[in-house]
C-alpha cells in the first residue's frame, strides 16, 4: 500500500481505511492507498497551514533552487513514473513521458517566473512618500485533479502556487492517485515538511472538507462543468477564492485549402489523443463543403489504422479509457445519437479480441447537428462527429453555438480565415494549424462554462497571489490636514 504525504510523513488515514486502484487496460487492482476523510484533511491543512508561516517568508531565490531540485528529481524518475502513471490512467507510456517531462518543465518555468517581481512601485501623491503594490501569498491553496493529466495538471497549480509563496494540499483522483504519491516520495521530499501534502479519496470525502475548512482560502480546480459549480458554490459561501479549469466541447474547422493527408493526420490525433479523454480534445468537426467526401473518407481510413493495445505499449497507438462507467457515458450517448438520425463511420463498438479492459474503437460520426447531445455537450471519449460547412462564416457560427468555450482550432493556411476565426470565437485558447499544444509562457484556460481560472504563463501565478498596496512616508510628521482643522484653510466650495 501506498501512504499519504502529511507534513514530510507517508501516513494511513486516520481511520485505517482503503480503496483499491485499478487497471483500466486489464480491470486488475494495482495498489491501494488511503481513504481520506475531513479528519485527515484536518491535519493536512493545519501542517501546510503551520509549514506557511516560514515558506512565504523564504527568499526567492531559496524557493526557485528547491523547485529547480523538484524537477531535477521528476526527470530521475521519469521512466518509472510514467510506468505507473500509464498502469493507473491507461494513456500510452509515450505520451506519459512527455507528460512527466512537461511537469518537471512546469516546476523549472516557475522557479524562475517566481523569483522576477513581486509587484511594482508607483509614483506617490505627496513629497517624501513611496507607494508598493506588493503581492503576496493567500496561505494554504488546495490543489483538486482529475485522472486525465494527473501530474501535468497538478504541476501548473502546485509549482505557481509555491513560488508565490503559498503551501498546498493535494487531492488527486480518486482512479489516478498513485503517481502523485510516488512524486512525494522522490520529489517533493525536495521541500521543508507541510509545504506539499497529498491526500488520496474521493471527492465528496475529502474534497469537500478541504474546500469548506476555514484555513484554505484558494481553491485551485481542474475537472467537470459539475463539480466546478458545486465547488464554486460552497467557496462563495465562504468567500473564498476559486480558479475552476472545466470542460469543453472544442470546434475544430478544416478549411478548403488544407492540404488533406496534413489535415487528416492534425484531425485525426486531436480527436483521439488518449482516447478522446483531453479538456481540448477536438470534439466537434466543421470541414468545408468542397473537400468534404475525401477528407471524411480519410479520416475514417486513417482511423481505422489506429492501433488499440496496451498502453505500455510497444507499437499502440491508443489505450483504454479510464472507466467502465465513461465507456458506457459514450455508449449511451452514441445510441441516443444513433437514434436521432446520425451515422456511424467506423468504430461506435467495444473492440474484439479484448476480453478485459475499457477498450473501444475510435469512432467517426456523420449526419449530425447541433441538436443532438454529441454537438452539445462534452463527450470525453474517442467519438469524432464531422459536420460539413458552406463557408467559414458558418462554421466560426457553429463553433459560437456553444455553452462552453476552453479551445478552439482550425487548419488554413488563408489568413483572413484563420483570422476571422480566431477574432470570433470564443475559447479560451485558438490554435490555429497545431492542436492541443500548450507553452509553459502561455496562459491557458476556459471563457464561459469551462471557467475563468488562467493557469500557466504570468497569468498562471497572478491566480495565487493577493495585492496589498503598502503607502510609506518617510518622514514622520503631523499632517497639515490631520485634527483640529484649521478651517481658514479649508476648502473653498465655491
Ligand atoms: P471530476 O469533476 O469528476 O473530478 C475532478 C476532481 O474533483 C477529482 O479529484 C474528484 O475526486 C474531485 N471531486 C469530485 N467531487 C468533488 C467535490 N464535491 N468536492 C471536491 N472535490 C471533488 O472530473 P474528472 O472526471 O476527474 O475529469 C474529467 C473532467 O475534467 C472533464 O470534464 C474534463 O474536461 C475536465 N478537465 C478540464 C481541464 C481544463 O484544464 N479545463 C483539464 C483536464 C480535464
Amino acid at each position: 500500500m501506498r501512504r499519504m504525504f502529511i507534513n514530510g510523513e507517508f501516513v494511513a488515514s486516520l481511520s485505517g481505511e482503503t480503496f483499491a486502484v485499478e487497471n483500466p487496460a486489464t480491470e486488475e487492482q494495482i495498489d491501494e492507498v488511503p481513504r481520506a476523510r475531513a479528519e485527515d484533511a484536518e491535519q493536512a491543512v493545519r501542517a501546510a497551514h503551520a509549514a506557511w508561516d516560514d515558506w512565504r517568508f523564504t527568499p526567492g531565490i531559496e524557493k526557485c533552487e528547491m523547485l529547480h531540485a523538484v524537477a531535477r528529481r521528476i526527470r530521475e524518475h521519469r521512466e518509472e513514473v510514467a510506468r505507473l502513471l500509464t498502469l493507473e490512467g491507461g494513456k500510452p507510456l509515450i505520451e506519459n513521458m512527455d507528460e512527466v517531462e512537461w511537469s518537471a518543465a512546469c516546476f523549472d518555468y516557475y522557479a524562475e517566473v517566481g523569483r522576477h517581481e513581486a509587484g511594482r512601485v508607483i509614483p506617490p501623491v505627496q513629497r517624501h512618500q513611496m507607494n508598493f503594490v506588493v503581492k503576496e501569498p493567500y496561505g494554504v491553496v488546495v490543489c483538486i485533479v482529475p485522472w486525465n493529466y494527473p501530474l501535468l495538471l497538478m504541476s501548473w497549480k502546485v509549482a505557481p502556487a509555491l513560488m508565490a509563496g503559498n503551501t498546498v494540499v493535494i487531492k488527486p483522483s480518486e482512479h489516478t492517485p498513485l503517481s502523485t504519491l510516488l512524486l512525494a516520495e522522490v520529489a517533493f521530499r525536495e521541500l521543508p515538511p507541510g509545504v506539499v501534502n497529498v491526500l488520496t479519496g474521493y471527492g465528496d470525502e475529502v474534497g469537500e472538507p478541504l474546500v469548506k475548512h476555514p484555513l484554505t482560502p484558494v481553491i485551485a480546480f481542474t475537472g467537470s462543468v459539475a463539480t466546478g459549480r458545486r465547488i464554486a458554490v460552497l467557496a462563495a459561501e465562504r468567500i473564498k477564492r476559486v480558479n475552476l479549469e472545466l470542460g469543453g466541447n472544442d470546434p475544430f474547422i478544416v478549411c478548403d485549402d488544407a492540404d488533406l493527408d496534413v489535415a487528416v493526420r492534425g484531425a485525426v490525433w486531436a480527436a483521439f489523443l488518449n482516447m478522446g479523454q483531453v479538456c481540448t480534445s477536438g470534439e466537434r468537426f466543421y470541414v468545408f463543403e468542397s473537400i468534404s467526401e475525401k477528407f471524411i473518407e480519410g479520416f475514417v481510413a486513417f482511423t481505422r489504422t489506429l492501433r488499440l493495445g496496451n498502453p505500455l505499449g510497444p507499437d499502440v497507438d491508443l489505450g483504454p479509457m479510464i472507466s467502465a462507467a465513461q465507456r458506457e457515458k459514450v455508449e449511451r450517448k452514441l445510441d441516443r445519437v444513433r437514434e436521432m438520425g446520425a451515422k456511424v463511420l467506423c468504430g461506435g463498438v467495444r473492440p474484439e479480441g479484448f476480453s478485459r479492459g475499457y477498450f473501444f474503437e475510435p469512432t467517426v460520426v456523420t449526419g449530425v447537428d447541433h441538436t443532438m447531445p454529441l454537438m452539445r455537450e462534452e463527450t470525453f471519449g474517442p467519438v469524432a462527429p464531422i459536420m460539413v460547412v458552406k463557408d467559414i462564416d458558418e462554421a466560426v457560427a457553429l463553433a459560437n453555438d456553444s455553452e462552453y468555450g476552453l479551445g478552439a482550432n482550425i487548419l488554413t493556411n488563408n489568413l483572413e480565415y484563420a483570422l476571422t476565426a480566431a477574432e470570433r470565437i470564443k475559447a479560451g485558447t485558438f490554435w490555429i494549424n497545431d492542436p492541443l499544444t500548450d507553452n509553459d509562457a502561455g496562459p491557458f484556460g476556459g471563457m464561459r462554462l469551462s471557467g475563468g481560472g488562467r493557469e500557466l504563463g504570468a497569468e498562471g501565478i497572478e491566480e495565487f497571489r493577493e495585492t496589498k498596496h503598502i503607502h510609506l512616508d518617510y518622514k514622520l510628521e503631523a499632517k497639515p490636514y490631520w485634527y483640529p482643522y484649521d478651517w481658514s484653510k479649508g476648502r473653498k466650495t465655491d
